[in-house]
């Protein structure tokens, strides 16, 4: 019998890189139309297999999928996917944490230049058929400035040597950070109140979690320099928005640049949209044709392992193998 893959979504041209993996394992493509619970649980009992990009793969839907033996993240958060549930099952979720640091890293990188060199507020006035220096003023040399970056992980450590080639003087927060790995950019602090006061600019890199939500709030704003600005490309929860707007209304920092709001996309008029010191993109830092095809071939890569009976990469719920129900010991037929 052909093996299959269920594809419950996915974000780019074609499916022509892994139909291609999968057609060298003997595997075929089943796609979901609307990526719906109720489509994924009627194609879910045919499935050797689920990818998944930004659609919920629910309870009911695994429960349906008496035959699968891994569901594969095509990205980094697993928040799409019931793990638990997969793990009682027997099957192993996987996902791809290793294939935009550095479009990340250059993302923040870019909008950290954006906010030093002004670009937002001068392409604004000369637009407008402004022709003036002031436009930006004032205007700091960037070299030798400090960097502060909270979540020193995948994209931070990216990050430090662009930064670095800048002259960027860094300070990084993060607490199982070793010394060693800042040492060759700069300081490691354990102490987040020092880093807000002396960085010029901040650029957050760490996971949502219930400690990282609001983490910049109206309390750490107020410690941070009136001339910083924040950066964040990780998750528009670590920022309380409402707190952030009013900070740069009152201008208790210079601005921010963000990549990603709590809530995507935006409702049109959000309130962060149309201030002049904030600049804003779409959660696109991640994005590159080749981020996107490194993403595809690897989802892809830990199906077939998965179908050969091998332990894929990047398993994240490693215990399911000593389960009595694992699924994926043999090779599939
Ligand atoms: P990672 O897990 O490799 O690193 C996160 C780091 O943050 C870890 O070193 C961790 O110890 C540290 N950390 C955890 N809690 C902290 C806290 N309270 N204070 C300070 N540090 C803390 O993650 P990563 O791959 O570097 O990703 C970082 C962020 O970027 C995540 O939020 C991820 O979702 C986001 N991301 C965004 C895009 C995009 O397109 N904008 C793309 C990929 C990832």
């Amino acid at each position: 019998m052909t093996l299959k893959v269920l594809v419950t979504d996915y974000n780019w041209p074609s499916l022509a890189i892994e139909t291609e993996v999968f057609r060298a394992a003997g595997a075929e493509l089943i796609v979901s139309e609307t990526g719906a619970e109720a489509d994924l649980v009627r194609l879910a009992p045919q499935a050797d297999a689920i990818l998944t990009c930004w659609k919920l793969v629910t309870p009911a839907v695994l429960d349906a999928a008496p035959r699968c033996r891994i569901v594969s993240r095509y990205g980094v958060g697993l928040d799409n996917i019931a793990v638990q549930h997969a793990t009682d099952l027997g099957m192993w979720v996987t996902n791809v944490p290793d294939y935009c640091m550095e479009e990340v890293s250059d993302h923040a990188m870019a909008l950290l230049l954006a906010c030093a060199r002004r670009v937002p507020l001068f392409s604004a006035a000369t637009q407008a058929g402004v022709w003036n220096l002031k436009a930006g003023w004032p205007l700091p040399r960037l070299r030798g400035q400090t960097l502060g970056i909270i979540g020193f992980g995948r994209i931070g450590k990216a990050l430090a040597p662009k930064a670095a080639g800048f002259g960027l003087k860094l300070l990084v927060y993060s607490p199982h950070a070793r010394p060693e790995e800042v040492a060759p950019y700069g300081e490691l602090t354990n102490d987040l109140g020092h880093l807000l006061s002396t960085a010029d600019y901040i650029s957050l890199h760490v996971p949502l979690t219930d400690a990282t939500r609001g983490l910049i709030n109206a309390t750490t704003l107020r410690q941070m320099k009136p001339s910083a600005f924040l950066i964040n490309t990780s998750r528009g929860a670590v920022i309380d928005e409402a707190a952030l707007l009013e900070a740069v209304q009152q201008k208790v920092i210079a601005g921010a640049a963000l990549d990603v709001l709590t809530q995507e996309p935006p409702a049109p008029g959000h309130p962060l949209m149309g201030q002049p010191n904030i600049t804003l993109t779409p959660h696109a830092a991640f994005y590159s044709e080749a981020a996107i095809e490194e993403l595809q071939h690897k989802a892809a890569e830990h199906v077939v392992q998965a179908l050969r009976g091998e332990v894929p990469g990047n398993v994240i719920n490693p215990q399911v193998r000593q389960q009595a129900n694992f699924r994926a010991g043999t090779p599939a037929q």
